[in-house]
């Protein structure tokens, strides 16, 4: 089980780390926001422990940002501030669950299986981009009450713009990670921006609001308005 810890203090994110470790878990710590971001980006956690104060991007700001992205693992916000407002704002903006510190360890424990109990059920499953809807185990995008038909290869494309949104996706990603076929991504060859263009019609043809846009030369992404 792999934790990102979220911390600025160094001696406080020390003693959690040595203090998951023993208790058997893969930890990583993160002493800013940026790092945290980029870290739960990149990789995969079963489960953030999350500080609020933290310099530059807070813990409220990492947290929105994560759930914009679909990143749906538990987050536990951990919290020196006991103000209601604040728990309530977390657990609004998508925190599965708070600490105020100081805590006691066995209680983080306590709540950190639970949450991993309760958290691997429904992760992963689904993806939400606006109002597309991608359900991973019945492999059908649906756009607001629509379903889109999509063929195998244009669903993998949206799920992987949906992966990546508010984010550029560029033709060598869609072509590595997509087709497996690197030289798909070179200017000689159209089979991407033929397949977009129908996944695109598709998409955002009969909606007012597009959600697939190109970004001239380096490739596509998926969000509401103009990139
Ligand atoms: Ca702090």
């Amino acid at each position: 089980m792999r934790i990102l810890v979220v911390e600025d203090e160094v001696k406080v994110a020390a003693a959690l780390s040595e203090g998951l470790t023993g208790e058997g878990y893969d930890v990583l710590v993160a002493t800013t926001g940026e790092e945290a971001f980029f870290l739960a980006s990149a990789e995969v956690f079963d489960l953030v422990l999350l500080d609020l104060m933290l310099p530059g991007r807070d813990g409220f700001e990492i947290l929105g940002a994560l759930r914009k992205r679909s990143l749906q693992m538990p987050v536990l916000i951990l919290t020196a501030r006991d103000a209601i407002e604040d728990r309530v704002a977390g657990l609004d903006r998508g925190a599965d669950d708070y600490l105020v510190k100081p805590f006691a360890f066995a209680e983080l424990l306590a709540r950190i299986r639970a949450l991993l109990r309760r958290g691997r059920v429904d992760q992963v499953l689904r993806l939400k981009a606006a109002d597309i809807e991608i359900d991973l185990v019945t492999r059908r995008a649906m756009r607001g009450q629509h379903v889109l038909a999509l063929t195998a290869r244009e669903f993998e494309m949206l799920e992987y713009l949906a992966r990546h949104q508010g984010s550029v996706v560029s033709r060598e990603m869609l072509a590595r990670d997509v087709w497996k076929e690197p030289a798909r991504g070179t200017p000689l060859d159209n089979v991407i921006d033929v397949h977009m263009v129908h996944l695109r019609r598709k998409v955002d043809q009969d909606f007012p609001v597009k959600l697939i846009h190109t970004v001239r030369g380096v490739g596509f992404i998926l969000q509401e308005g103009e990139p």
